[in-house]
């Protein structure tokens, strides 16, 4: 399949030809039709001047033209810089400055936002796709992503001067364009913007073959080629690098078809489930979870379900013993980070699985804890920082030398996150380094306790933090979603933490909310709590 995405991309082209590559909102396109339509913008983007690593921001929802604009980069030469659509114009301004991004791919209802903030930085060219134009219906999908006031506004673009349309491009006879010599190991194929869950996200450099090797130990590991018919729901997006390799390169490498969505909405995601029949559906454990208490779930048949993989945050066992019984399917805990492509870890899908452990190091990839004592590798369940080793590992941060040493050593990347691994060589996940409270001067793992508040039958959802406290340095809070219904009180809780948890680590103040802050990727926002919480007690 090539070691690169340019020539994975031209195999696919030609061996899976017309077979379905995409399917949104009703209406799907071959492979032929994805490689022509990105051959087109290849040659328009070289033609108005794209150079071999210029940095192109893709600013879209998941839909056909996010994957038409993503390997036209590829086969230009350009460098992609996937950019959320929910960014506002500070956010958008700061990753548009530090990629040093020269071109930008939206939607029109997007353009108030991007015109305001082309002044401000390096693009020249923006080329916009009329995302209503391909079917109606998507207008009310992607409601979300424009304020009302602007999308109501009157876009007017033309396509001349330094504005594109991409219908037009599409329009074009000429497909040509200049094919550089990849050098997998060391030309970007994307600045992969963090999560930006425990701070402002860092530019990580990932590599042609970052991404290639990561897709095919996915394909490897995790799905069994059945029939030839594997299909991949697509609700994580693509602008984080999960959706990016686990749904868009795994299935351009695979020939599988990609059922996407915009956005997530549980009765879609549902609905479409029903109707489309996908067999394989990464995702994180929010999703999964609000699929679960989703009032209508009986109402749909989820059978099709083969395969799902659970990343980014930790998987509740309740929640993936249920999903595998209301799909039939196996649903497995994985782990990575945007630093290393991002897998580096999962179970295994049907042999043996230790529920609560993100399993073993994938093929091709090492793993260690080193103790955050000694600095030594830790010995059989000691605790202490996992670090990793293999081809998906980050060239570097973007323009961040001193950030970039602090966590590659010798080819090791060290996580952030605190673990261990027991004497069969599965691994777990404590917390993040970042993450772990220290209150009255004991060592809290947020997750120990998260995990006993979720085994609860009446709430959702929980994060627990370590917010200010005069007196301990810190104490253990806990947000609480309650299931649909349910009514409980602060005492409750108490009384239950208390018959689990030793008395330092049980949560001396719950809050109730509606909802938690999330991430693009549903990870609960733990930081933007304890920011509130310092705010309050200013
Ligand atoms: P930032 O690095 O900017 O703070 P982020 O954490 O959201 O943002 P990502 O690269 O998206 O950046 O997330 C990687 C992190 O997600 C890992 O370091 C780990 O803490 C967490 N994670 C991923 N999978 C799991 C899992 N199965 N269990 C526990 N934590 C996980």
């Amino acid at each position: 399949s090539g070691t690169n995405l340019v020539d994975s991309f031209l195999n696919a082209a030609k061996l899976y030809r017309d077979k379905k590559a995409v399917h949104f909102l009703g209406k799907s396109i071959t492979f032929q039709d994805v490689s022509e339509q990105a051959f087109k913008l290849a040659s328009y983007l070289q033609e108005i001047g794209l150079k071999r690593g210029d940095r192109v921001a893709i600013m879209l929802p998941n839909c056909p033209q996010a994957v038409i604009s993503f390997y036209g980069v590829m086969l230009a030469g350009g460098v992609a810089v996937q950019t959320n659509p929910l960014y506002m114009e500070r956010e958008l301004e700061y990753q548009m400055n530090d990629s040093g991004a020269t071109f930008i791919i939206s939607i029109d209802m997007l353009y108030p936002r991007i015109s305001k903030v082309k002044a401000l930085t390096k693009i020249e060219h923006v080329i916009m796709t009329r995302i209503q134009d391909y079917l109606p219906l998507v207008k009310k999908v992607l409601y979300p992503y424009v304020q009302k006031k602007q999308s109501s506004v009157q876009v007017s673009l033309e396509h001349s001067g330094t504005t594109h349309l991409f219908s037009e491009i599409m329009k074009r006879t000429n497909e040509t364009f200049t094919k550089y010599e990849i050098d997998a190991e060391n030309d970007l194929a994307i600045i992969q913007y963090t999560g930006g869950t425990t701070g402002f996200p860092k530019g990580v450099m990932l590599t042609h073959k970052n991404l290639v090797s990561n897709a095919t130990m996915c394909s490897h590991w995790l799905y069994r080629c059945k029939n030839g018919e594997e299909k991949v729901l697509g609700i994580l997006p693509f602008f984080h690098v999960y959706g990016l390799t686990t749904v868009l390169i795994l299935a351009i490498l695979q020939g599988y078809e990609m059922i996407l969505m915009p956005r997530f909405d549980a009765k879609s995601v549902l609905k479409t489930i029903h109707k489309q029949r996908p067999t394989l559906f990464p995702g994180a454990p929010t999703i999964y979870i609000a699929l679960l208490n989703h009032l209508d779930l009986q109402k749909y048949d989820l059978s099709s379900i083969d395969a799902c993989i659970s990343g980014s945050a930790p998987l509740p066992v309740e929640v993936q013993e249920q999903f595998e019984k209301v799909t039939g399917g196996k649903l497995v805990e994985g782990y990575g980070l945007t630093e290393s492509s991002p897998v580096t870890h999962a179970n295994f899908v049907w042999e043996e699985r230790v529920s609560g452990s993100i399993g073993l190091p994938w093929p091709d990839t090492d793993a260690k804890i080193f103790s955050m004592e000694t600095g030594e590798e830790a010995g059989v369940k000691e605790i202490g920082e996992l670090a990793v080793k293999g081809p998906q590992i980050m060239k570097g941060y973007w323009n961040q030398p001193a950030e970039t040493e602090a966590v590659l050593r010798d080819g090791w990347l060290l996580t952030g996150d605190v673990g261990y691994m027991d004497e069969r060589g599965y691994f777990y996940i404590v917390d993040r380094k970042k993450d772990m409270i220290i209150a009255g001067g004991y060592n809290i793992y947020p997750r120990e306790v998260e995990e006993i508040l979720y085994e609860h039958p009446k709430i959702k959802e929980a994060v627990v933090a370590g917010v200010p406290d005069p007196y301990r340095g810190e104490t253990v809070k806990a947000y609480v979603v309650l299931k649909d219904g349910e009514v409980c009180t602060e005492d409750e809780l108490n009384k239950y933490s208390r018959q689990y948890l030793a008395a330092y680590k049980v949560p001396r103040i719950y809050e109730f909310r509606e909802e938690l802050p999330k991430t693009a990727v549903g990870k609960i926002l733990r930081r933007s709590l304890v920011d509130e919480e310092r705010q309050k007690q200013q």
